[in-house]
């Protein structure tokens, strides 16, 4: 349908955060860019200056790095339409305004708020679709010049051609008809002047030469109006997929209230941009194999067969499956220096220990880790000491307890040459003493990490070291 060489864009308003929705969005575009070999456009539009909470677009440029989707023309990048800020292009919609004036395309709109409530009040009431009913595209020239003279606030409205069926091809969908004679004449500009969403993101599309629009299920009415302005231009519109909407486990659409809403929350729990993007990916779809990089998953989207489904679901458990299996690909330096800034944050003398022995750390404890953030539990036996009480040990019988302290005294681990040896000597005593091995190695471990599962006993003598065990171990012998 398309021959040009493919251009995507991601088009998001800085209205904040990004959250998952937003985050799939870009993803999809850019995989699709990717597979087809074409050029992945960032478009920040803001021009709705009210809901400009992250100025100059800074938090998503950094969202997108974090996630590695590189674009290929945009606002820091440039490139040959920018400006890619859209408050910055407030000229070239002014110019497609007035082309559209030309070719009678628009009219101008005084109604108020209060009337076009009043209108749609009415309009429902009849059980009619609450559409605009022109009013203002009736008026007489010498009304209109009345209105003009004393300045009387207005919008401009592009004339929808209401006995038409418009035409949308999408990518899941295929081909969808709206009927023009349930929509309103479509807004183009705000009283104060400013451009709407619906005017600056199609004339955008159509100066950047995009030919295939990935946006969410919501704006599938948006894309009626839209199509029907290229088609009143005489261009090609572009193809489109309108993206499930993402939902909670309830099936209601994901918000603010649910875990893994915002990117950050993502981030700040320990999950890794990898596993995000991988999970994004996969939902909804099914897949032989579900661990994929982004080059991988660019290969393997089937883009040319998507699932017509209009919500997925997120599923926490499996982002954090995902998230698991990815830390355990990565080597020891490069997760320790993923975990330090969650370590550091909690443990004060993190800062000290050796790179060296972190690594030793992070490969010991890998395998637990679902987030970065568990590496902050899972060491905690290294970075502090256990405050030894009784109540630890009651898993052990008081008098194997006595006597593993017993032992303990005659066999100090400072006085064996290693960890082997003195695992050995004790063992054998406690065997002779009536000792089960169990009850002698979970009361060690209680009392080098004050938990009684974990490491194996030599894995964490040697990371604490012989003289950190050793005052631990005595920490045991004085407590009884
Ligand atoms: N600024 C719109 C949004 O964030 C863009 C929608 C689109 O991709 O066309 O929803």
């Amino acid at each position: 349908m398309n021959k040009a060489p493919v251009r995507v864009r991601f088009a998001p308003s800085p209205t904040g955060m990004m959250h998952l929705g937003n985050v799939r969005t870009a993803l999809m575009n850019y995989l699709f860019a990717q597979q087809k070999q074409g050029t992945f456009i960032l478009r920040i539009e803001d021009t709705d200056f009210e809901r400009n909470y992250d100025p100059g677009a800074k938090q998503i440029l950094a969202d997108l790095a974090w996630l590695g989707l590189d674009y290929q023309e945009g606002p820091v990048h440039g490139g040959p339409h920018a400006p890619y800020f859209q408050s910055m292009r407030t000229h070239i919609y002014a110019d497609k305004l007035q082309q559209f004036e030309q070719q009678h395309l628009v009219y101008r709109c005084f109604c108020t708020k209060e009337e076009l409530d009043k209108k749609r009040q009415r309009q429902l009431a009849l059980k009619l679709p609450p559409r605009y009913d022109r009013a203002c595209f009736n008026i007489s020239a010498q009304d209109l010049e009345n209105r003009l003279h004393t300045k009387q606030p207005f919008i401009w409205r592009f004339k929808l051609n209401q006995d038409e069926a418009v035409l949308v091809h999408d990518l899941a969908h295929g081909t969808i008809s709206f009927d023009m004679k349930s929509f309103s004449d479509i807004p183009l500009t705000r009283q104060d002047g400013s451009f709407t969403f619906m005017f600056a993101n199609f004339v955008d599309d159509v100066l950047m030469k995009i030919t295939h629009v990935l946006r969410g299920e919501d704006h599938l009415s948006n894309t009626a109006g839209q199509v029907a302005m290229y088609l009143a231009s005489g261009l090609t519109p572009p193809v489109f997929w309108h993206l499930p909407i993402i939902c909670n486990a309830q099936g209601a659409k994901l918000s603010k209230r649910d875990f893994g809403f915002s990117l950050q929350d993502l981030r700040a729990a320990g999950f890794l941009p990898d596993a995000v993007v991988n999970y994004l990916a996969i939902i909804g779809g099914s897949f032989k194999q579900e661990i994929m990089s982004l080059k991988e998953l660019a290969q393997a989207m089937p883009f040319d067969q998507i699932n017509p489904t209009s919500q997925i679901k997120y599923d926490v458990e499996k982002l954090r499956w995902i998230n698991h299996k990815w830390i355990n690909q990565y080597s020891a330096e490069k997760l320790t220096a993923l975990c330090l800034p969650y370590l550091r944050k909690t443990y004060t003398n993190a800062h000290t220990v050796p790179l060296e022995t972190l690594h030793t750390l992070i490969t010991l404890i890998k395998t637990d880790l679902t987030t970065l953030a568990d590496s902050v539990t899972a060491l905690e036996f290294y970075f502090r000491a256990p405050t030894l009480t009784k109540e630890m040990f009651a898993q052990v019988q008081h008098e194997e307890l006595t006597t593993i302290i017993t032992l303990l005294k005659q066999h100090s681990l400072s006085s064996a040459s290693d960890s082997n040896e003195f695992l050995d000597t004790i063992k054998r005593a406690a065997l002779q003493n009536d000792v089960t091995n169990k009850a002698l190695f979970v009361t060690l471990r209680i009392a080098l990490t004050g938990k009684p599962h974990g490491l194996g006993l030599h894995d964490l003598i040697n990371t604490l070291g012989i003289a950190e065990s050793q005052r631990r171990l005595t920490n045991l012998t004085q407590l009884l």
